[in-house]
């Protein structure tokens, strides 16, 4: 089990996300305390990317409120650039596909928008950045470009360049499901490593490895609501839905 110290850092309330007619995030209730490793799994298409997408605002929820540490943006309410900067700021997102920079180094890849966001000089950022990347495993890499890193270097280092911005919280959308299975261990060792370091971590995940071992808590979704949410251990070996026990066995 991970640092929690049940403070709440993230509050979402009735969050909904709708396309035309199509529902996709039903009035989500949701608390993260600060330090916790949710673990969200379910189906294709119930609305995982999404609400992790609404939550740093890469899409605009169509109502409900996100709370992050002192800070509540209103989806009914028009959002400033500086709400939306700031939210952006305090969010790191890792994706399934690492988007990485082609043509620059893998240390101006992690140090460039701790320039252009933070305003740190530039040795500032790349000393950072040596940390960060000696955090993943890959300060050796720093002078490569990213097209010689396999994809499992790769996406450790589009987790250091999150890191990079210092966020209070890390979202992750399925991080090894374009890996190999032994590229995808590498990324997860470091997800782990993140996770007993304190950090405050969202995983959408098909690795039910992770989300039992790792996360404190985990949520099924279906069809853009919360099946089922709870400790990992308890809905992992005994779940209390039916939703759930079908998607279980569907992917053990
Ligand atoms: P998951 O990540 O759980 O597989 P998604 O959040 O990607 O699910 O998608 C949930 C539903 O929302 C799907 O039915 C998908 O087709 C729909 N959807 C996602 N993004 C868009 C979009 N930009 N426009 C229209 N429908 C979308
Ligand atoms: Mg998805």
């Amino acid at each position: 089990m991970t640092v929690a110290t049940g403070k709440t850092l993230i509050g979402l309330h009735a969050l909904s996300k709708s396309y035309g007619s199509h529902i996709v995030l039903n009035e989500i209730d949701l608390e993260v305390s600060a330090g916790e490793v949710l673990a969200i799994i379910g189906p294709s298409g119930s609305g995982k990317s999404t609400l992790l997408r609404c939550i740093n605002y890469l899409e605009p929820p169509s109502g409900g409120t996100i709370t992050i540490g002192p800070t509540t943006i209103n989806a009914a309410q028009p959002v400033s650039r500086v709400e939306l900067s700031s939210l952006r700021r305090r969010v790191g997102m890792v994706f399934q596909s690492f988007n990485l920079f082609p043509h620059m180094s893998v240390l101006r890849n992690v140090s460039l928008a701790q320039e252009r966001v933070l305003g740190r000089s530039r040795a500032e950022a790349d000393e950072r950045s040596m940390q960060l990347l000696s955090r993943v495993g890959l300060s050796d890499k720093a002078a490569q470009f990213p097209g010689r890193c396999s994809g499992g270097q790769q996406q450790r280092i589009a987790i250091a360049r999150a890191l990079a911005l210092d966020p209070e919280v890390m979202l992750f959308d399925e991080p090894t499901s374009a890996l190999d299975p032994e590229l995808g261990l590498e990324v997860l060792a470091v997800m782990r490593e993140l996770a007993e370091s304190g950090m405050t971590m969202i995983v959408v995940t098909h690795e039910m490895g992770f989300a039992e071992n790792v996360s404190d808590t985990v949520m099924i979704m279906a069809d853009g609501r919360i099946v089922e949410k709870g400790p990992s251990a308890e809905v992992m070996r005994n779940p209390q839905h039916e939703r759930t026990r079908r998607f279980l066995r569907a992917v053990h």
